[in-house]
């Protein structure tokens, strides 16, 4: 029988997303779980391994996959396969596409998430037949992906597009990766939550306190987004800091590579309206006319698939010889 489909996988650091899809990347079938990365490598590794022999036994197709793409949260090395560091994950140093391949006996291929979900949007999104585009992920942190020329770009030891870690404030909040005041500290999900702490720390921000019924860990970016549209002048005036802070990112990358389209995706672009006019605002403030007239801005077209449809065309790309090598 030949092998006639492929499997991605989108490894976040609270779901896996798999899916099993045919050679010209349409999903024949998928399953979506929670990672419980607190398992630690063993149990996240056992979580996938489970996910990809359920899209096997959902589309009854058990010998006929050529080969596995997955797409992991943080700088890696795509030749040896070996992710540095995972954050969200818990992750140091681990030869992922060693332990899958030896456990599931196919070939695995991995990248960069976010870089996948550039390449997701390229292919099948947003970003179809467009050559110069960023990709850029809001959620818990900030990521992104470069397409320059039609291929992603890497850098020099693939650790390029990680534009959330571009300082935006000198001496701003310590960020995740040691330096202070990156863009991830003021313009993501988490930095728009602890902005809400911070007011309610100082006896202010009692709207948030009481619609997180007393509890401050129950406060969310939706949370803050539901009180913003309701009127609430300091939940609106976190959203618009925090999208002044994303158009100020912007500006300086479409001024560095001029691309025609940003396409925005993640899940904390849901808080709506006031974060999204507010960062748009900014870049056409501080952009170069001439880039800024070139650019557009849009919401991602593949929802929460497009480092899925990414992953899966990094299966197809890397199985099937007469398609031009986009990941390379
Ligand atoms: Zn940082």
């Amino acid at each position: 029988m030949t092998k006639n489909s492929v499997i991605g996988i989108d490894l976040g650091g609270t779901k896996i997303y798999t899916a099993l899809a045919s050679l010209s990347g349409e999903i024949i079938a998928e399953v979506k779980v929670s990672t419980q990365s607190a398992l630690g490598v063993t149990g996240v590794q056992q979580n996938i391994i489970w996910t990809v022999e359920q899209v096997q036994i959902k589309a009854g197709s058990k010998d006929q996959v050529r080969a596995v793409g997955i797409g992991v949260p943080g700088p890696l090395n795509v030749n040896e396969g070996v992710v540095y560091q995972a954050p969200n994950l818990g992750w140091r140093e681990v030869p992922i596409k060693q332990i899958l391949e030896k456990a599931l006996k196919l070939p695995v291929y991995i990248e960069n998430d976010a870089n996948l979900a550039a390449i997701g949007e390229h292919l099948r999104g947003a970003g179809v037949g467009v050559r110069d585009l960023i990709y850029v992920a809001v959620g818990t942190g900030i990521g992104g992906g470069l397409i320059l020329n039609g291929q992603i770009y890497h850098g020099a030891g693939f650790g390029a597009g990680e534009l959330g870690h571009m300082t935006i404030e000198p001496d701003g909040r310590p960020c995740n990766c040691g330096n202070k005041g990156c863009l991830e500290t003021l313009a993501s999900g988490s930095a728009m939550v602890q902005k809400a702490l911070d007011l309610v720390k100082n006896g202010q921000g009692q709207s948030f306190l009481t619609a997180a019924q007393g509890e401050p860990q129950k406060i969310s970016s939706y949370l803050i987004a539901q009180l913003a549209a309701a009127g609430d002048k300091e939940a609106l005036s976190i959203l618009e800091a925090a999208g002044i802070a994303l158009g100020i990112g912007l500006a300086n990358v479409i001024n560095l590579l001029n691309p025609s389209l940003v396409i925005l995706g993640g899940g904390a672009l849901k808080v709506g309206r006031p974060y999204w006019e507010a960062m748009e605002k900014e870049v056409s403030r501080r952009a170069l006319q001439a880039a800024w007239r070139q650019v557009r801005l849009i919401p991602a077209g593949l929802g929460d698939r497009s480092g899925l449809f990414g992953a899966i065309a990094l299966a197809c790309q890397n199985e099937t010889p007469d398609v031009s090598r986009r990941t390379s």
